[in-house]
């Protein structure tokens, strides 16, 4: 038997809830099953579509052969027009605008210019995967600050306060959240402002979500709030332009010039070693943050309603409470039980078909347990889903 190649320890830890349970509901869809997916944040895959003309965009791109690499930042209308989008969050201080493979490319790059082994990032926790897999493959320390369910999902600044340590970094805010769709407030902002000046912590700030917003909420960029801290701003075209899979996100750099001119050009190094990112869907960018948000007035509209729905039958089930999420598409119901939600999801899905992603996947509070749904399926969907959930877990709570 030949000696078997060994992966690197920085993968041990690494795992993706989302897309992890998808092998479980896989198999038990080929046992004939009728599966009800509520575990991909994908509007492609529901009765969302991407405006028209960013699409046309693309293609007319293709067909002008803008096939070629593009430059490591973007190609300059996509970052100016992401300088105008800037302006309009009310951000001031741009030192750097970079488009990316996604959001995800821009988080992994400021991450790796960043922070050196052992030294750690405060991350939200519940939140996205995607920070724990980076931190692994980065042998980055993360330092979860927790979100307080009792109080809409917000982070409790003292807890923040008592984390910090020399060895920090940086503050990741996902705001609006994802799994628990819950906003940060205008005052929580500025006391994490506050302790990032004070520590000298870098703000990363993901506002992929930004414009999926539910009963006229406005949002808030922490970067606005302050044009001497020093702020990361993510964005992209998945959700608020619901093209995923064209893969372009960005990162909008901002706060004092001096303080942060060596980490830029550290951030523009590693643009230019991965050389592009995909360069015609670039050209979606501009009449995306330009033309009409029409396509946004439609899904919110949708949205809302199957918000409403997943409150109100959720909390409706014993045993189940959820906070009403206030943007994005998930929300994050807790379970009043002990048993661990990784086993409640892995039997709701070999028992009734339907996929959610067990709360452990995102972190939480010890000794808490829940599960996040994806709201995206329409209202009958949910409907059937959220009553086999109500059903199953009053089974399981029995055995
Ligand atoms: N950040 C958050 C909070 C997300 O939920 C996601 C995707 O689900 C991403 C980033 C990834 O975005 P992108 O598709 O632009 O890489």
């Amino acid at each position: 038997m030949p000696n078997k190649i060994t992966p690197a320890v920085r993968t041990n830890n690494i795992t993706y809830a989302v897309r992890d349970i998808v092998v479980l509901a896989n198999q038990v869809a080929k046992s004939g099953k009728e599966m009800l997916y509520l575990n991909i944040g994908d509007p492609n895959l529901f009765d969302f579509e991407p405006p028209r003309h960013l699409v046309d965009a693309t293609y007319k791109a293709m067909l002008e052969n803008k096939n070629g690499y593009a430059p490591s930042s973007g190609i300059k209308e996509a970052i100016d027009a992401i300088e105008r989008e800037a302006e309009r969050k009310g951000i001031t201080n741009v030192h750097d605008i970079f488009v990316t493979t996604g959001a995800s490319e821009a988080i992994d790059i400021c991450l790796t210019a960043l922070v050196n082994d052992g030294e750690n990032v405060l991350t939200p926790t519940p939140g996205y995967p995607l920070y724990t897999a980076i931190a692994s493959k980065l042998q980055m320390m993360e330092n979860p600050y927790y979100l307080n369910e009792e109080n809409g999902w917000l982070p409790d600044i003292e807890d923040i306060k008592s984390k910090i340590n020399y060895k920090t970094r940086a503050i990741i805010l996902i705001n609006p959240n994802n799994p628990t769709g819950s906003l940060y407030t205008e005052e929580n902002l500025r006391q994490i402002v506050e302790l990032a000046l004070e520590h000298n912590l870098v703000i990363f700030a993901d506002e992929i979500y930004d414009k999926l917003l539910f009963d006229g909420k406005k949002h808030i960029s922490i970067a606005s709030l302050n044009k001497d801290v020093s702020c990361i701003t993510f964005g992209g075209l998945s959700k608020n332009y619901m093209v995923p899979g064209f893969r372009i996100g960005w990162g909008i750099v901002s706060g004092r010039k001096e303080v942060l001119a060596d980490y830029i050009e550290a951030i523009n190094k590693i643009l230019r070693a991965r050389l592009s990112a995909n360069h015609p869907e670039q050209y979606g960018i501009k009449p995306s943050l330009e033309g009409s948000q029409e396509h946004l007035v439609i899904a919110m509209q949708k949205l809302t309603r199957r918000r409403d729905l997943t409150v109100e039958m959720l909390n409706s089930i014993p045993g189940i409470s959820c906070v009403k999420p206030e943007g994005a598409f998930y929300a994050f119901p807790r379970l009043h039980m002990k048993q661990p939600d990784s086993h409640f999801v892995a039997e709701l899905i070999k028992e009734t078909g339907v996929v959610v992603v067990p709360g452990s996947g995102f972190g939480q509070v010890p000794g808490t347990q829940h599960f996040r749904v994806v709201f995206l399926p329409n209202e009958q969907i949910l409907e059937k889903a959220y009553k086999a959930i109500g059903d199953f877990y009053q089974k399981y709570l029995e055995k």
